[in-house]
């Protein structure tokens, strides 16, 4: 298949403010350009797909419909605005389109290429009502690849409106995620997981004391009891991420003096695999319905287990007493006692899962033949 990747209209790749669509869209690019699929990604200015040295270039006649090209990813790099992430706005509020909105370049861009022939499907990754509104203008399939669970009344009936126009053509990545949709809407949408280049991740066999979180600083990630849990555990926590909230986080320190959470930054994926895999457990005490947490099977990938509260994705991912344990929401204490019997997973265990169920291959293997049924219909 001859694929077009729209990215998220929030910020360039490689930011780490598109938070896991970043990952999922570069495990994808490679994961599908080594099964033999060839991938053009559009994204906004600025982006930088790594490890995906590999992507296909588009032919001759879809450059040519192009006015820039970024040649070293064969990544398309689109001027624009960028939008406001959907998850820092209320449900009723109306998805606001900014001035010369890259999401707009891009989705004409898209419907450019489109029309030369030489592409299959449009494959979209943003968390946006305008993506929804293009494709009944373009001249190939397009399918959605929704990001979160649901946050906006507009998004929804985008959603319901694409399953009615074109069933099959809205995947998620875990049950959990889907259910806020409604029930209806959940038995509709393809359930493709998610994936990482395992090979990337080095199993860590030893550890230290320190428990990790990744993700960004923001409330919905539940940061006051990633420093509950240093307190009440007397751990040192290392936390990895974008600081999307500073005033999140100062509240947090100011109400848990005595914990000691250490902020290491944003880093890229080889250099946080080697943090990571340091650490005794991840902990990932989200306040938000989270749709998969691409961070569980990373740490797992590194050997480390995974204590999660039983809301959303990682509560899928992680097999209690197996790859680590699954708490009741919102309580810190139970996280604490899962860190006290942690020493009893089999850090092998971790990474064993991870290459069986959420490896690259794997991944690119459900998108592709996702994909293909939509080409085909
Ligand atoms: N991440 C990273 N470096 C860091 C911290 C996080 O690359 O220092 C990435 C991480 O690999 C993951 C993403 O940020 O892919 C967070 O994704 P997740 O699905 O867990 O949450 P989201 O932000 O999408 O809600």
């Amino acid at each position: 298949m001859r694929i077009i990747f729209v990215s998220t209209s929030v910020g360039p790749l490689g930011s780490g403010i598109g938070g896991g669509v970043e990952l999922t869209l570069r495990t994808l690019a490679t994961g599908l350009v080594r099964a033999g699929h060839s991938v053009t990604v559009l994204a906004p200015m600025g982006s930088v797909l790594a490890s995906t040295g590999s992507v296909v270039a588009p032919t001759d006649s879809a450059l040519s419909a192009l006015d820039t090209v970024g040649s070293a990813n064969h990544m398309v790099e689109v001027d624009g605005a960028l939008h406001v992430p959907s998850q820092t706005l209320g449900r009723a509020a109306p998805l606001v389109v900014p001035q010369n909105s890259v999401l707009e370049n891009m989705w004409q861009r898209a419907l450019e290429l489109a029309r030369t022939g030489d592409f299959d499907v449009v494959l979209n990754f943003a968390y946006d009502v305008q993506p929804f509104v293009e494709a009944s203008e373009c001249a190939i399939p397009v399918a959605h690849l929704v990001s979160m669970g649901s946050l906006s009344d507009e998004m929804d009936s985008a959603v319901d409106a694409a399953l009615e126009n074109r069933p099959g053509s809205i995947a998620m990545h875990s049950r959990a995620q889907a259910q806020t949709f409604g029930t209806e809407t959940a038995q509709r949408a393809i359930i493709v997981g998610s994936g990482i280049a395992v090979d990337e991740y080095d199993f860590s066999p030893t550890f230290t004391e320190d428990v990790a979180f990744v993700g960004r600083i923001s409330r919905e990630k539940g940061i006051d009891d990633v420093f509950a849990v240093s307190a009440m555990s007397g751990r040192q926590v290392r936390a990895f991420g974008v600081m999307e909230d500073r005033t999140v986080w100062d509240a947090a320190a100011e109400k848990f003096p005595e914990a000691r959470v250490h902020y290491e930054g944003f880093l890229p994926t080889n250099q946080l695999q080697r943090k990571l895999g340091m650490c005794a457990a991840l902990i990932m005490v989200h306040q938000w319905m989270e749709a998969f947490g691409n961070v569980a099977i990373e740490a797992m990938a590194c050997g480390v287990p995974v204590i999660t509260y039983d809301r959303g994705g990682p509560a899928e991912i992680v097999r209690d007493g197996v790859t680590g344990f699954v708490v009741p929401p919102d309580d810190v204490r139970a996280v604490v006692d899962a860190l006290g019997r942690i020493g009893s997973i089999q850090r092998q265990q971790c990474r064993a899962l991870v290459a069986e169920q959420y490896s690259e291959r794997a991944f690119a293997g459900r998108v592709a033949a996702w994909l293909g049924s939509l080409v085909r219909q």
